[in-house]
């Protein structure tokens, strides 16, 4: 499974140090395109790089490489660092080295330090790109360090990525390199590509490790009920764990510069073995993404909880594809994707691709500058803290296919089928739309559940005890809770599936029920019938979850099965109820679809099905209503706009201002422009002073609507920012 599928099918359908904080740095009013250079990292919005990952065979490859052109056009653009290529996927190096081969090419020259150079007189911040485990020169020179799929290594040598295994002395070499490069260069920071187990590797290195640390055979069976591999799955992502922290550690011996690893993997299936701790070798996270803007900002709103510092980023290519190098994405379509990071206070890394001879297109800067020159104007304002009513629980541990447990890993045909992503991605798509405030809380910090009114746990498939108490104190202490489909279901109670939460849903779980092919969800509630007008049922996909709901729960929607098992009508003898579809039986069933339960001061909301997974308007009235029904009181902000319009509010405490920005993210550019009317909450006992628009600073008019401050926003094409002052 190659990193860059999980980037397509999340599509979507559309340092100075600190360990403490969540709190974005307010930008230094004086960081603008023209002047000093800015503070790297916390000031370092506009960060480039170049993917050159290029071999040597030819001597034309990289042989017309020009230092001073190539940062003369990253500077004119507007970039403000540069992350450039020490070795790359290829394994060759393009630094003056001892250690590892030198790409022939470079002759007596060395690419990497005269592009250093240059970046410092221009007043770009340096940084080192290092490729680490996806490196052709070391699987080819040194076959015992190759990584071992459960297939052997066939694919590999038929492919063209070699990959080799961080158990093996590979782990030497990389802490060679690194040493002489962070001891040799005069670099801000550097980031680890590839961070990654491309492959579950049954090599030598890791076979002897795994018999040693937990006496058994790495198992080939994936079985997520089975303790050996689940072991196994957990010493995978702790190899990775320690190499990343040995490499960060190595880094950080010589210089404190700052150091990052590739962190895309966040969304990713289980096989790349990548746990979210992976945030503790990194000083702050980053990521390559091409799923578009709706899809990066879900990503933008996980950062923003697990990134140590701030800012965060993301990188995004001018293609769509990073496997074409020649068709950019129209300039609409970058300038939406960049303010998905203007939108989240983040730095984005936008990336080019080197020409063959070593050459760049320089039309393609002139572009880049446009996009630049919008965002910089905007970047003296941006930080703070993110508001936020409802938090989205992302849970790595779940992300696997439950439909192909107790199945060889040579088998697996859809590995990358994961219904919690699914609904995850589905929740988003309700909050935003809906615009309801949201972040996103993991497994890895669940800690940050405190700082929000409601909580979604879409599609859980796996969750612990201590886990389940903490959401359980969070509903006592009067959070809403909302959990769809076998969240929180342990398997392996006493031999009995039980909900963990079972005191808290108020439902008691028995077991499946319906088809894999349909099954219907039918409202008993008026108000529910409503949200789904003028439908009498919402379809779902799938089989939901048979359950018994407790005395005191109310039941708004019930599970009614197709009129007959869709599986028994043929040609002859029919036994259907219609030939195209499975229409729902005449009477509703009375397993309940929905249900909602007091519990403490707060209250859950049970749904039968991740409804939230599917991409239909109906779904996402559905979800919004019963949101909007038992989440009272009031938000951090209420938007009046199109549902293609997304919203987030910083506050930024010293400042004494709430930042409000709108990101207008229409699928088809250019966009059309659209308005709004924003309603913001302020910290308690502040009353609004002024509102002006960034940049300018022109005031803008605004008024009391109950306890929120209103201002109308005049039509924007893509991106809009205001300030709102209190005292
Ligand atoms: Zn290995």
């Amino acid at each position: 499974m190659d990193r860059r599928t999980f980037n397509k099918l999340i599509t979507l359908g559309s340092m100075e140090m600190t360990t403490s904080g969540l709190a974005i740095p307010v930008g230094n009013p004086s960081a603008s395109m023209t002047e000093q250079p800015p503070k790297w990292p916390n000031q370092v919005y506009r960060r480039f790089s170049i993917d050159t990952h290029v071999p040597d065979w030819d001597p034309q490859l990289l042989g017309h490489f020009d230092p001073a052109d190539y940062v003369g056009n990253i500077a004119r653009a507007g970039f403000q660092s540069m992350l450039q290529y020490t070795n790359s996927h290829v394994g060759l190096c393009l630094w003056r080295t001892h250690v590892g081969q030198m790409h022939v090419n470079m002759k007596d020259r060395d690419f990497f330090g005269e592009v250093v150079k240059e970046c410092r007189q221009h007043g770009v911040h340096p940084l080192a790109y290092f490729s680490v485990i996806f490196d052709n020169w070391n699987f080819e020179h040194h076959p015992d360090w190759r990584i071992l799929g459960a297939e052997g290594n066939n694919a590999r040598l038929q492919g063209r990525y070699g990959v080799v295994c961080p158990n093996s002395p590979y782990r030497d070499y990389v802490v060679a390199c690194v040493k002489e490069i962070v001891g040799n260069y005069d670099i801000d920071g550097i980031f680890f590509d590839m961070t990654f187990w491309p492959d579950v590797c049954y090599c030598p290195h890791c076979a002897g490790r795994f018999v040693s640390e937990h006496h058994a055979e790495p198992p080939r069976v994936v079985d997520w009920d089975n303790p050996t591999w689940i072991a196994f799955q957990k010493a995978r992502q702790g190899w990775l764990l320690e190499f990343a922290n040995t490499v960060t550690n190595t880094v950080k011996s010589i210089r404190p510069i700052t150091v990052n690893h590739q962190y895309s993997t966040i969304f990713h299936n289980w096989t790349l073995g990548v746990p979210l701790e992976l945030t503790q070798a990194c000083d702050y996270v980053g990521g390559d993404f091409y799923g578009g803007p709706a899809q990066q900002s879900l990503v933008c709103k996980a950062y923003n909880g697990l990134t140590r510092n701030h800012p965060f980023e993301f990188h995004t290519s001018r293609t769509h594809d990073p496997t074409d190098h020649v068709m950019m994405k129209p300039i609409d379509e970058l300038r939406t994707e960049s303010f998905v990071a203007t939108l989240h206070s983040a730095g984005l890394l936008l990336v080019d691709y080197i020409n063959a001879d070593g050459t760049q297109n320089p039309q393609v800067y002139d572009a880049f500058k446009q996009l630049n020159e919008q965002r910089a104007v905007l970047e003296p304002y941006l930080g703070g803290d993110l508001l936020a009513d409802v938090a989205i629980y992302y849970d790595k541990v779940s992300m696997y296919n439950p439909d192909e447990n107790g199945i060889h890993i040579t088998k697996l045909q859809a590995v990358d089928n994961c219904p919690h992503r699914d609904a995850v991605v589905g929740a988003a798509r309700v909050l935003r739309q809906g615009h309801i405030p949201f972040g996103v809380i993991t497994n890895a910090n669940l800690n940050q559940i405190k700082g929000y009114r409601a909580v979604i746990l879409p599609n859980v498939l796996e969750l612990t005890s201590e886990q389940a108490k903490e959401f359980r104190k969070f509903v006592e202490g009067g959070g809403i809770l909302y959990a769809s489909g076998p969240t929180s279901m342990d398997r392996h109670h006493d031999g009995i599936p039980t909900f963990l939460l079972e005191d808290v849903l108020g439902v008691r779980y028995k077991g499946k029920a319906g088809y894999k092919k349909i099954t219907y969800l039918t409202p008993k509630d008026l108000d529910l019938g409503k949200a789904v007008w003028p439908q009498d049922h919402v379809s779902f996909e799938g089989q939901m979850i048979q359950a018994e709901a407790m005395p005191g729960c109310e039941i708004l929607a019930t599970i009614t099965l197709p009129f007959v098992d869709p599986y028994l009508g043929h040609a002859v003898g029919s036994h259907f109820a219609a030939i195209h579809s499975d229409p729902p039986a005449l009477k509703p069933g009375s397993d309940p679809a929905v249900v909602v339960h007091s519990y403490g001061q707060g209250r859950a909301i049970w749904v039968a099905a991740p409804m939230e997974s599917k991409d239909e308007a109906v779904n996402i009235r559905l979800i919004l209503h019963l949101l909007r029904r038992f989440i009272a009181g009031q938000y951090w902000f209420e938007l009046d706009s199109h549902p293609a319009v997304e919203m987030t509010l910083f506050n930024q405490t010293a400042e004494r201002r709430l930042l409000v920005s709108l990101l207008n993210i229409q699928q088809l550019v250019p966009p059309i422009s659209v308005g709004a009317t924003v309603r913001v909450q302020l910290p308690t006992g502040r009353s609004p002073s002024k509102v002006v628009q960034v940049p300018g600073l022109k005031p803008l008019p605004f008024t009391k609507a109950g306890p929120y401050v209103q201002l109308k926003i005049e039509p924007f094409d893509v991106f809009t920012m205001a300030l709102v002052e209190y005292q």
